[in-house]
């Protein structure tokens, strides 16, 4: 099963992208923890973004197309694939239809996390990870059971996104609006375009989606 999640930051489309990762198989692929990986490894294409990124402004339509052909053509995609945060452009969504009919492949679904906008840069600037194993965290909605460890492995050491700060949080919204909730009508004239309550707690929001995927899987 092929899907995108859509949604504005701080929607629960990463979180509930890895947990519909584990349930299915399907490879979640994030554009933002492909720029972020570049970012790390000092490459040209991470030099280029990470003004960008800091600023919480889109990377070039251009560079985030070329990173996606070539994902989504990886053997871990054969059992299906969830999109978390691409397209977030017009352009981007034109050049998704383009790719997949290059490449015979068809989207099951398109599903919008909705979130009021207040909520958003409260759950976004509170959020942190474990450095070690990746679990998602929360200064106040979901804090660490003990201070300081990490409830999965343990480990003491802990990251926080530097586009997370409250600053960058509007510009990052801003862009959504402007630039990325153009798209949803794209997809809602298209057909298989579902919306979720992304404001319920975590847990339901998952249930939804999984009572959602069974109805699309039919
Ligand atoms: P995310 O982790 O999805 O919130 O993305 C973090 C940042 O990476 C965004 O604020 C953008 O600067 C950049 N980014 C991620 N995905 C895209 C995309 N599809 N198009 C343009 N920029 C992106």
């Amino acid at each position: 099963m092929n899907l995108i999640l859509l949604g504005p930051p701080g929607a629960g489309k990463g979180t509930q992208a890895k947990r519909l990762e584990e349930s299915h198989g399907m490879a979640q692929i994030s554009t933002g923890d492909m720029l972020r990986a570049e970012v790390k490894a000092g490459t040209a294409l991470g030099l280029e973004a990470k003004a960008l990124m800091e600023a919480g402004a889109l990377v070039p339509d251009a560079i985030v197309i070329g990173m996606l052909g070539n994902r989504i053509t990886q053997p871990d995609c054969a059992r299906g694939f969830i999109l978390d945060g691409f397209p977030r452009t017009v352009p981007q969504a034109e050049a998704l239809d383009l790719m997949l009919d290059e490449k015979g492949l068809k989207l099951d679904g398109v599903i919008e996390l909705k979130v009021d906008d207040a909520a958003l840069t409260d759950r976004i600037a509170g959020r942190f990870t474990c450095a070690k194993c990746g679990t998602g965290y929360h200064d106040t909605f979901k804090p660490t059971a003990k201070a300081g460890l990490c409830d999965s492995c343990d480990s003491t050491e802990f990251v926080r996104r530097s586009d997370d700060r409250r600053e960058t949080v509007a510009a990052r919204l801003d862009a959504y609006h402007q630039q990325t909730a153009p798209i949803l009508p794209h997809y809602a004239s298209k057909g298989r375009f579902y919306t979720v309550d992304g404001m319920a707690e975590m847990d339901d929001v998952t249930k939804e989606l999984e009572t959602l995927l069974a109805r699309i899987k039919g």
